[in-house]
């Protein structure tokens, strides 16, 4: 049975760490540990969760995009686990959109990251992908991403300016619909 994991909060070394590179996919451990990480992500409403998020310092996480309260217009896509992945090609394009971060709750900030992106990694079967991500997904995949490197979004902000509260944020989506 999975298990929701906590989720380790910034300041916490894990977070800081190089995640290792998992050479046995298939074995019942990162099984299991991708499940709990599913109905991890799911059960907090979040749209994607890296393994250091949940103490373990591997090179995995989840994409698991669906409008929710936090996100009320992220894409409906099928949640997928990302393995040992590795960013090919950036495009020259960045844009900024508000990010928020299961590990850093009740802020949000305003995060520059490339438009779109190609990316080899292996899938929970076993399968090698290359796939180019574009807009949501590319910006999903670029925050997760960084979490294997030890990298939150606070490092990629542009000015201490572009952080405000959820209760701020709340107030932005309100008078975007
Ligand atoms: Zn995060």
């Amino acid at each position: 049975m999975p298990i929701i994991r906590q989720v380790a909060q910034l300041g916490h070394e894990v977070l800081r760490l190089k995640a290792a590179k998992i050479e046995k996919i298939t074995q019942p451990s990162i099984q299991s540990l991708i499940d709990d990480m599913l109905i991890t992500v799911s059960n907090s409403d979040g749209v994607g969760i890296a393994a250091p998020q949940v103490y373990e310092s591997l090179q995995i996480f989840v994409i698991a995009s669906h409008p929710n309260s936090r996100y009320p217009n992220a894409p409906n896509i099928e949640p997928t686990a990302i393995i040992n992945p590795k960013i090919l090609w950036v495009s020259e394009e960045q844009n900024k959109a508000w990010e928020g971060c299961l590990s850093i709750p009740t802020i949000r900030g305003l995060v520059p990251r490339y438009k779109s992106i190609r990316a080899k990694y292996t899938t929970r079967d076993n399968t090698t992908k290359e796939l180019v991500f574009s807009d949501f997904m590319a910006r999903i995949f670029q925050h997760e991403y960084d979490h294997l490197n030890g990298i939150s979004f606070l490092d990629r902000l542009d000015s201490m300016k572009d952080i405000i509260t959820e209760v701020e944020f709340n107030k932005l989506i309100d008078k975007a619909i």
